[in-house]
């Protein structure tokens, strides 16, 4: 079956009496045993939960993995695959990650006696020269978030693998449908499912996928002594969510590639950072890995003051953290999303002061146009500013 069918084709409820196409919510943490000295199926939603399981079995089908595992965030997520590690291992990290998990990798992990560093994994030689005999776990974003480098998941996986270290790709901003680290070579696949799995901003959740059997073991080990699985009406909403996550992807990438054009060519813009761009040093490579590039671009103005500015007058770009939602929304990723990276981190990245995020929602494309350049206008003084917001 083709993605956009597999997407809405699963048993939405194995073994229910009354087959409903929708997952029922199993509100319930306890499940009633009929023998005192065995368990059933279920027994206690910690453990185990029948609307948990359909997503879990939903997103290990559709990430090619064997195993899936769904939790109360994507740090939460993330939290699990160290928790694979013990003291005296190290983690080898591209240089451009999420803020929250430089923060988790920094500050929460040291304490725990396991080592995080940074290094440029577009640079593959110095990369793998930067990995050691402890090093364990090496982290990647593919493309990077806010900069949008692109990085070779295949030579990534060999490289790790040589050392003995597993390969864990954070595949948010591009989704199941646009990219399977599993099939390059990965062994854990994990998603903030806030973003695109979700997809409307209306809930906070997890996932990991492994094809591994003893890999997916010991993840099932964690989540069920952490206590930190998605609860079954989160479960509910991220199930509801992925049945549109073709539809949804399909008119933010498209809307994306013709915003990326317009800023490309816009005078007030310096520098667009977008793979689908043909000029972007990664466009290739993206091809190569990847289905498309998905709905998340940035861009600079040459201005911190014209770029805080085009932020605050776009109408329909709204300013929240986050990315993936139907709503287009803006950003400026040095002092909102990664204002949490520790600052010697931040050092090693250029990450530009006037750099501007977007993540293109599924409005109408020439509205979206319209509100950048009424914006970039007003920003740059071309225009007396607009008392309205
Ligand atoms: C948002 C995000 C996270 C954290 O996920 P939460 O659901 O907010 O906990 C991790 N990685 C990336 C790439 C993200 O964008």
């Amino acid at each position: 079956m083709k993605f956009a069918s597999r997407l809405v084709s699963f048993d939405p409820a194995p073994g229910d009496r009354y087959r409903p196409i929708a997952t029922p919510i199993y509100q319930t943490a306890t499940f009633e045993q009929e023998h005192a000295d065995e368990f059933g199926e279920y027994d206690y939603s910690r453990s185990g939960n029948p609307t948990r399981t359909v997503l879990e079995k939903h997103l290990a089908s559709l990430e090619n993995g064997t195993r899936g595992f769904c939790f109360s965030s994507g740090m939460a997520a993330i939290t699990t695959t160290t928790k694979l590690l013990r003291s005296g291992d190290d983690i080898l990290a591209d240089s451009d990650l999420y803020g929250g998990t430089c923060r988790l990798f920094t500050k929460v992990l040291e304490k725990t006696g396991i080592s995080a560093r940074y290094a440029d994994a577009a640079n593959l030689e110095q990369f793998a020269q930067q990995i050691r005999p402890e090093t364990k776990l090496v982290y990647v974003e593919t493309p990077t978030n806010p900069l949008l480098r692109v990085l070779d998941l295949r030579k990534l996986a060999e490289i790790a693998h040589a050392n003995g270290a597993i390969l864990c790709v954070d595949n948010s901003t591009m989704s199941p449908y646009l990219q399977n680290p599993l099939d390059l070579g990965a062994d854990i696949v994990l998603h903030s499912a806030t973003k695109y799995l979700g997809g409307h901003h209306d809930v906070t959740a997890g996932a990991i996928v492994v094809k591994d059997e003893e890999l997916a073991k010991q993840v099932y080990f964690i989540q069920n002594a952490e206590g930190n699985g998605l609860s079954p009406f989160d479960c509910f909403l991220l199930l509801r969510g992925i049945k549109t996550l073709k539809l949804r992807v399909d008119c933010q990438q498209r809307n994306a590639l013709t915003i990326a054009k317009f800023l490309a060519s816009h005078p007030d813009v310096k520098k667009v950072y977008y793979p689908g761009l043909a000029d972007h040093p990664g466009y290739e490579l993206q091809r190569s890995q990847a289905r498309g590039s998905g709905g998340v671009l940035s861009f600079t103005t040459g201005s911190v003051e014209v770029s805080k500015t085009v932020a605050e007058l776009t109408k329909l770009f709204r300013i929240t953290v986050s990315f993936g939602s139907v709503n287009s929304s803006i950003s400026l990723p040095g002092n909102m999303s990664h204002a949490s990276v520790p600052p010697q981190v931040l050092a090693q990245r250029d990450l530009p002061a006037d750099l501007v995020r977007i993540s293109v929602g599924i409005e109408d494309e020439e509205d979206l146009i319209a509100d950048l350049d009424q914006a970039l206008q007003v920003a740059t003084g071309k225009t007396l500013a607009a008392s309205t917001r």
